[in-house]
């Protein structure tokens, strides 16, 4: 699927794609970044804490 991360594509997601970022705490964020964590949490987090080592 092309540009899954952009555009109208987001507007299908629940809430279209944003809300608060559980690591950061950044809110009306974009979290479209699956991470799972040490533990086996998943957790949907936004761009900056996705290219964060767990
Ligand atoms: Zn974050």
């Amino acid at each position: 699927m092309a540009k899954a991360k952009r555009g109208r594509a987001l507007w299908r997601l629940p809430a279209r794609g944003r809300g608060t970022c559980p690591i950061c705490q950044a809110t009306r964020i974009k979290l479209l970044y699956p991470l799972v964590k040490s533990d086996g949490t998943k957790l949907t987090v936004c761009k900056r804490c996705s290219k964060k080592a767990v």
